[in-house]
């Protein structure tokens, strides 16, 4: 290595001995990342070629207020977007200010009284079960008289096609299917084994609408599920399709009638995709868009950088260090409180914003124990920047995410190793 980097190194905190195993690690890991730089070639041609169709210019930059009716920026993007998902329609909008909000737009746009929701891939998200009413709680789809029923998966992680066929009734309007693991232990579905799924369940009534969670999961394969028969993609922007740019915002991509629906929910009966000012966000949204591909391959590369590099000291990480990817998540378990925090304090110290800052664990709002979280973001919260964060509880496992470039989520593994070394949890 160069000794001018090799100083930088150092004065960033990163021991020799670290860099050493950081290189080795790295070696072995050329295949792999020639693989996925495959995928991200096809996805920047594919966003490329959605932006040149729709003759994207400067003029759908400009910001607009009030109504913001005839926001043709705003318009291009959604049919950007729509070419990118191959879906006949799109709602991208700065209005939807989550990927939970997202997701309850979309559900809630297409269930009425009376109609039942089905989860078949187990338990959702955390956010999820107030917004369904499994946990109780105002304005949820339970309030509305949506009933909600949820499969679980096999012992393998596998779909329990029998258990779902059975849960299926006239009633069942509607699928909620979540790619991600989140911050689960589950395997993170494949957009194939989603495709597997939605064809078993339409085959069984192609009338109920097959709605997925895409959080963490864009631009990761060549496929998105909605080329596989998903009725509805909904996904945040300050995760992958953001590509870190984006300051808020969410997406539904699907067919027409779905996305229409979710146009009404969001704004009101009559006004539809009419209104919404985007305020000068556009821009923003189309080149982090434009971006997206390059940073989740950025994001992945550091995520399975990760798991070679802790694997190779025998922490249990999943996906493990071999295993395809079919999100950016990457859990890592310690079994041990002091290595959790330092792990985070690494990350945190590793950060372009707040570096100077250390995490602590506190007991934070929706969660039964304390909680852990590193995050220096120039988008606050943005977890498609190099985050990590930990519930204080056994199994001890940290949840690590992005990076808006390879060489950054590098650095912030060889930074969260360094750490333990410095406190001494990890010798090598
Ligand atoms: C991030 C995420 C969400 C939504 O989270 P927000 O914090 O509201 O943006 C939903 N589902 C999955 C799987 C996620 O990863």
């Amino acid at each position: 290595m160069n000794e001018k980097l090799k100083e930088i190194y150092e004065n960033m905190g990163i021991s020799e001995n670290v860099l050493k195993l950081s290189k080795d690690v790295e070696l072995s890991l050329k295949e792999r990342f020639e693989k996925i730089d495959k995928v991200t070639e096809y996805n920047q041609m594919k966003v490329l070629s959605a932006m040149q169709k729709n003759k994207l210019s400067e003029a759908h930059f400009a910001p607009t207020t009030g109504y913001g009716y005839n926001d043709i920026g705003r318009e291009t993007l959604e049919k950007v977007y729509a070419d990118i998902f191959h879906t006949e329609a799109a709602l991208v909008r700065p209005q939807i200010t989550c990927g939970t909000h997202a997701l309850y737009l979309a559900l809630s746009s297409i269930l009425r009284p009376g109609d039942e929701l089905i989860s078949p891939v187990g338990k959702p998200y955390d956010t999820m079960e107030e917004i369904i009413g499994i946990r109780k709680s105002t304005g949820s789809l339970a309030e509305y008289g949506v009933s909600y029923k949820q499969v679980e998966l096999l012992e393998d992680g596998s779909f329990d096609y029998d258990a779902i066929r059975n849960a299926i009734s006239e009633k069942t309007k509607m699928m909620t299917i979540q790619r991600s693991k989140g911050y689960l232990t589950r395997p993170t579905f494949s957009v194939k084994q989603i495709g597997e799924l939605i064809s078993f369940i339409k085959e069984i009534n192609p009338n109920i609408i097959c709605m997925v969670d895409n959080c963490y999961g864009e631009f990761v394969d060549i496929i998105e599920p909605s080329d596989v028969g998903a009725d509805m993609v909904v996904g945040s922007l300050i995760k992958n399709p953001g590509g870190g740019l984006a300051p808020i915002g969410g997406y539904i991509c699907g067919t027409a009638e779905c996305v229409n629906k979710a146009y009404y929910r969001l704004t009101a009966p009559g006004l539809g995709s009419e209104v919404g000012a985007t305020l000068g966000v556009n821009k923003d949204f189309f080149q982090g868009l434009f971006q997206a591909p390059q940073v989740v391959n950025g994001a992945l590369k550091g995520a399975i950088f990760a798991a070679n590099l802790y694997e190779s000291l025998g922490y249990e990480c999943t996906p493990n260090a071999t295993e395809d990817r079919h999100d950016i998540i990457q859990a890592i378990t310690f079994h041990d409180p002091e290595k959790v925090v330092a792990f985070c304090e690494g990350i945190q110290y590793a950060a372009p914003v707040d570096s100077y800052v250390t995490p602590t664990p506190w007991a934070m709002p929706g969660y039964d124990c304390d909680v852990i979280m590193a995050a220096g973001a120039f988008i606050s919260g943005a977890s498609i920047e190099l985050s990590a964060d930990a519930p204080m509880h056994e199994p001890y496992t940290v949840y690590f995410q992005g990076g808006l470039s390879y060489d950054h989520a590098r650095f912030g593994i060889m930074r969260s190793l360094s750490r333990m070394v410095e406190k001494g949890l990890v010798k090598l």
